[in-house]
């Protein structure tokens, strides 16, 4: 049984799950014994044709896990589906018995003429999601490609738009590359009470939406930034992927410092894709860009962990977060669609607006995938940015990808046209986030370097008063009521025992930048960067 999904990079388990498992030869049971967590082995002796069969437990609600109930079965093979070691690369077929309320199916996964799902090898099933329940399905058509939706869940979806939209943005994708690699796709929609998410596969993907959200215009936008994420997936990370994602090794982590490529990259065309389908205006998009960049700027984790070390230790680190993780962590998703953004004007520029990252892109998907029939190790992906750009990146990369230094936004996003403006504001804040529970101001997260920080605040601490007003999760602006005190005495309660913190305070520095550009002087870089601008 794996212990992970491929495109979420967790350890999660699944064979905690399984409840019962037997095997039988000619109607006899054999002897079976569990060798480790997720692995079970059979005697079968002379037996020539077994049957093994197990109970999985299936109530887990997201896109990476399988969940049953009345209404619906969502499966994901690789959390269900064990496979029988040696033959992963053996074809199968299976068979679903439809409970009597649920009556319809929906996978990418082919049809034989006996009713029975196909797959290739064991990868192939493990990557193919199945819908079953009473959803509706809804078709469309990506050049040339048949696309259903499976549209689980009672929603107030208004389909005309919707399809039409989602079209759009799959064609969007699918002209980066020019190539579309499926016979057909599938969107399963999730319509949920409050979530969100979404995982990519070879020719399908889960997505979920809150199901009374579609009315809402920025909700419904980043949906479809969602929907262009996943879809983009199909190219960046299905096929286009880094060496060590594939084959998968289903039984442990599979480590590799290239998730920012995989998911960086495919964060930064997402939000590329709203500019070039005409979902938002050039300035939204630079606006959106510039947010990226102050947050990463901003988060004390980009002074402690790189791009490739944050990829690299995802398993442990992006998914297994805590009060401290912005202290000393970044994200490949944040950091990743920055550099995209930098490595995509670089090449922009330094080909005088000849090139961009779709050539890149383009590049890997025919030396990579359809030549060599593998994935690219990160000096081959730095090897062929360079060709592209006509330029050595390896000093791009060795700054942006393996260092700490700051990124050089001022000489790359000048020189592909934009107009750049950094400063360091004043920054007034305590550093500290809290929330209300039961009353009582709780202290979540501490913030490295800030006053709460360096006067010895801690997480879980309960706020209590400063300066002998009561504190009502509201402590930021208690201080800046106080004229921002720079002693103040702080009452906490820890564990149970009243304390007073001396709480110093003095104003913190922010970084700032800002990005535009002049109208008169949109240069053919900044095109070829950004598309028609004018
Ligand atoms: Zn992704």
């Amino acid at each position: 049984m794996p212990v992970w999904t491929p495109g979420s990079y967790l350890v999660r388990e699944f064979s905690k799950s399984v409840e019962r498992f037997e095997a039988t030869a000619s109607g006899k049971q054999l002897p079976v014994i569990k060798t480790n967590k997720n692995n079970w082995s059979i005697s079968k002796g002379k037996a020539e044709k077994i049957i093994v069969t197990y109970w999985v437990y299936a109530y887990e609600f997201s896109v990476r896990t399988s969940f049953v109930d009345a209404e619906q079965a969502l499966i994901n093979p690789s959390s269900i589906c064990m496979m029988a070691q040696g033959m992963e690369n053996v074809a199968g077929t299976i068979g679903i018995n439809l409970p009597g309320n649920y009556t319809k199916i929906s996978t990418a996964l082919p049809k034989n003429t006996e009713g029975y799902f196909v797959f290739q090898h064991y990868d192939e099933l493990a990557d193919s999601p199945l819908q079953l329940g009473n959803h509706e399905e809804w078709d469309f058509e990506v050049r040339g490609v048949p696309h259903k939706v499976a549209m689980v869940g009672i929603n107030n979806a208004d389909k005309t738009r919707f399809l039409k939209d989602l079209k759009t943005v799959c064609e969007t994708m699918t002209d980066i590359v020019g190539v579309h690699p499926c016979k057909k796709y599938l969107f399963i929609v999730q319509n949920v009470e409050a979530g969100g998410g979404g995982l990519e596969h070879l020719n399908s993907t889960v997505v979920v939406m809150n199901r009374l959200n579609w009315k809402d215009e920025g909700k419904y936008k980043s949906f479809l930034g969602l929907c262009a994420h996943e879809y983009f997936h199909l190219w960046n990370v299905k096929r286009i992927r880094p060496i060590e994602l594939g084959p998968f090794n289903y039984h442990a982590e599979n480590y590799t410092e290239q998730l920012w490529v995989a998911e960086g990259i495919t964060s930064y065309y997402d939000e590329l894709a709203m500019l070039r389908a005409g979902f938002v205006k050039p300035m939204q998009f630079i606006a959106t860009l510039e947010g990226y960049i102050n947050d990463l700027e901003n988060r004390p984790g980009s002074k402690i962990q790189t791009l490739s070390q944050s990829s690299h230790d995802a398993w442990i680190k992006e998914y297994r977060p805590n009060e401290n993780s912005k202290n000393t962590s970044i994200s490949y998703y944040a950091k990743g669609l920055v550099v995209a953004a930098l490595l995509d004007a670089k090449i922009s520029a330094a080909t005088n607006g000849k090139k961009n990252l779709d050539d890149l892109m383009k590049m890997l998907w025919t030396r990579y995938y359809i030549d060599k029939k593998r994935g690219f190790t990160s000096t081959e992906f730095e090897a062929a940015a360079t060709e592209v750009a006509g330029t050595e990146l390896k000093p791009f990369f060795d700054k942006h990808v393996r260092s700490l230094d700051i990124p050089d936004y001022q000489n790359i996003l000048g020189d592909a046209g934009l107009t750049i403006n950094v400063k360091t504001e004043k920054r007034q804040s305590s550093g500290m986030t809290t929330a209300s529970e039961n009353g009582k101001t709780i202290v979540k997260y501490v913030e490295s370097g800030m006053p709460a920080w360096i006067s010895g605040v801690n997480v879980n601490d309960e706020l209590i008063a400063i300066n002998g007003f009561r504190v009502n999760n509201d402590a930021d602006d208690l201080l800046k009521k106080l004229s921002y005190p720079a002693l103040s005495k702080l009452m906490v309660c820890r564990g149970g025992i009243l304390k007073e913190l001396n709480f110093t305070y003095a104003p913190a520095g922010r970084f700032s930048l800002s990005l535009g550009f002049e109208k008169e002087k949109i240069t053919p870089s900044l095109e070829k960067w950004l598309g028609k601008i004018n």
